[in-house]
């Protein structure tokens, strides 16, 4: 039985600096941050500490990175965990990780735990053992709420652990368990919407940074051309176009380049690249 731990990173290094194109409230953002930067400060002025906070969105779109942003910015520990790493059928395995996590981020407070895909644990899922006996799909469905239970009971219990923040994030908000979304756990609730052209071009300059990018590359063509792409997607096109533009024997990446790499990502490999520019 392998025993999956989470990830800790000491401290993310992500920045508000390095999130685009999402119009969410950076001032409930910076609450949280300064929350974690001073708990005790929140505790004497009889502020109660927010419990739980929900990101929701399609995939790719920055929940994860929004997390990190927020650790990073306090400059504490991230704790990160995947929901399907506390799904096991061993009765006990998924509630006792689940107490495991917030104990290793209560020894490091403050800290920010972060459950990525949370509607694996927090909801019954059904029919997934639908070819199996009924007797292993209701182990199955008992532990998951154990799990569930567990999650539930910390998130009850951050008074007397202040200055952990948990969040949470999904995109199937409408398959989590009503108990997780009540006053006290998952308190707040920031939808990321995917990027609009405004958000693609802003995303694609925060990533054009990290590649070399020859002046002449016009990247709002990209963006107002590549609707419904997501951040993820944005960022590894310019990964993609790099890889252009060396095998193409450029110094630095051209418009052809970028526009190549979308034909790439799109249709798979071609050899005549897609003039955009
Ligand atoms: P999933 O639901 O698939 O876990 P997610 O919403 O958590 O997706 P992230 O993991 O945060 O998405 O995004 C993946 C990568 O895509 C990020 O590490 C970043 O490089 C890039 N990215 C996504 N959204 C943005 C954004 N808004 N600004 C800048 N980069 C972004």
């Amino acid at each position: 039985q392998s025993k999956p731990q989470a990830r800790v990173d000491g401290s993310t290094g992500v920045t508000f600096a390095d999130v685009a194109g999402i119009e969410i409230a950076v001032e409930e953002l910076q609450e949280l941050v300064k929350y974690l930067k001073n708990p005790e400060l929140f505790d004497k002025m009889g502020i109660k500490p927010p419990h739980g906070v929900l990101l929701e969105g399609p995939p790719g779109c920055g929940k994860t990175l929004v997390a990190k942003a927020i650790a990073g910015e306090a400059g504490v520990p991230f704790y990160q965990m995947a929901g399907s790493e506390f799904v096991e059928v061993l009765v006990g395995v998924g509630s006792a990780r689940i107490r495991d996590l917030f104990k290793r981020a209560k020894v490091n407070k403050p800290s920010v735990i972060f459950i990525d895909e949370i509607d694996a644990l927090a909801t019954r899922r059904q029919g997934i053992f639908s070819d199996k006996t009924d007797d292993l799909y209701n182990a199955a469905t008992q532990e998951r709420e154990t799990t569930l239970n567990q999650l539930l009971i910390e998130l009850d219990g951050f008074d007397t652990g202040k200055g952990v923040i948990f969040l949470g994030a999904t995109n199937r908000k409408d398959l989590l368990d009503p108990a997780l979304l009540r006053p006290g756990r998952f308190d707040r609730k920031i939808r990321i919407r995917p990027p609009n052209a405004k958000g693609r071009l802003e995303i694609l300059q925060v990533h054009a940074r990290k590649v070399k990018l020859s002046e002449s590359v016009d990247l709002s063509v990209f963006a107002q051309n590549l609707p419904g792409w997501s951040g993820a997607r944005l960022a590894q096109l310019l990964q993609e176009a790099a890889l252009v533009a060396v095998r193409n024997k450029h110094k630095s990446i051209l418009q052809s380049d970028v526009a190549e790499a979308v034909d790439r990502l799109t249709v798979g490999p071609k050899r005549v690249a897609l003039d955009l520019g």
